[in-house]
């Protein structure tokens, strides 16, 4: 396997042959040397940086059914909230003095926030943060909504493809929805001019190694700023209830795969990572990940904002959450870069 990641690291590129090959590659060494490439560029570009994003979890309302998800529409057993406005503010607040200078609000998709309701808070944030990035993850809108949103001063924007794989998308949501327009909300995000992230889960039901192949693919064509993955993790009230999750081991190496793809591209180690195992984001940042996003949402959000079980929910809305992931990162070699933390051009 050492001779396919020289080569992917050389090149930056495998045929699909040898991206199976080595995705199904479960030897220590092959951890270890993609580990250490990917580290190596990761270095080069972003030196040991790693940056925070404050994580605003603002709805648990969601319109849509994934098959996946624990907050979809038909989990009867999910807690249902909204943030207002001012709530939202004051957890930027709280996450500004704490030291983050990136702010994402992530929701399900929830016609309570309509673009008006949005851009009054995202313009709010903006004037009075001018020195932070303003990060979206509301899901599919319109071209007009996500424009309106980028002029009211939105940088960033995260749509996580999910699976570039028609019918594995078919399989794991409901008949309306529609790959394609997840699709061409990516390019319009991109064409509105979002630093646009997009991704997918690991070891979601019935994924083959084929289908992650198609996900690479897209992500190729695609050239998002952003690449979000992270093991997919049963929730105890959704189909996949009994279903197997994702493996640390597939994860990290399709992490150490997209440093050396896309060696500029920001990389997050997930919550999900960090609730599979104890170590999932110090592996992940040692693969090349250099993006952690702490959840400044409160308290009570956190745990309703329920995606899958068990999901990690101690973290960075306290001082003392903040300093504990600062030592987690520097026990990992790497530091927490106060800035903006941009793609590097
Ligand atoms: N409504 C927004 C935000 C979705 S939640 C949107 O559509 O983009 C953010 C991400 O959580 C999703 O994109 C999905 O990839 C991930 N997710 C959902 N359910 C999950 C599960 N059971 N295990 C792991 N990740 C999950």
């Amino acid at each position: 396997m050492t001779e396919l990641i020289e080569k992917l690291c050389k090149t930056g590129d495998l045929s699909d042959n040898e991206l199976k090959m080595l995705i199904a590659d479960t030897a220590v060494q092959t951890a270890e040397l993609l580990a250490k490439r990917a580290d190596e560029v990761r270095r080069k570009y972003y030196g040991n940086k790693v940056f925070l994003r404050g994580l605003i979890e603002i709805s648990s309302y969601c319109k849509n059914d994934c098959l996946y998800c624990g907050i979809r529409r038909s989990c009867k057993s999910a807690e249902r909230y909204r943030l207002d406005r001012q709530q939202i503010l004051d957890c930027a607040d709280i996450g500004y003095k704490l030291g983050l200078r990136t702010f994402v609000m992530q929701g399900g998709e929830d016609a309570f926030f309509t673009d008006d309701y949005m851009c009054g808070i995202i313009s709010e944030l903006r004037q009075r943060y001018p020195d932070c990035a303003i990060t979206l993850s509301l899901g599919e809108r319109s071209a007009e909504s996500y424009r309106k949103m980028k002029e009211a001063g939105a940088d960033r924007y995260l749509l996580r493809h999910e699976t570039a794989s028609q019918e594995l998308y078919s399989k794991i949501h409901p008949a309306e929805m529609r790959l394609d327009n997840r699709i061409k909300c990516l390019y319009n995000l991109k064409e509105t001019g979002f630093q646009t992230g997009s991704g997918f889960m690991v070891g979601v039901p019935f994924q083959t190694a084929d289908d992650i192949i198609k996900d690479i693919r897209f992500l190729q064509e695609l050239q998002p700023h952003m690449i979000g993955i992270g093991p997919f993790i049963p929730h105890k009230d959704t189909p996949f209830r009994n279903e197997k999750g994702g493996t640390l081991s597939l994860t990290l190496r399709l992490l150490g795969i997209l440093r050396l793809m896309f060696p500029k591209v920001l990389l997050p180690a997930t919550t999900a990572l960090g609730t599979i195992s104890p170590v999932g984001r110090e592996l992940g940042l040692k693969t090349g990940c250099n993006v952690i996003m702490p959840n400044i949402s409160p308290e009570d959000a956190r745990k309703k904002y329920n995606l899958y079980d068990n999901k990690l929910i101690s973290g960075g809305e306290t001082a003392e959450g903040i300093s504990l992931l600062k030592a987690e990162i520097e026990a990992a070699g790497y530091e927490i870069a106060d800035e903006r933390g941009d793609c590097v051009k």
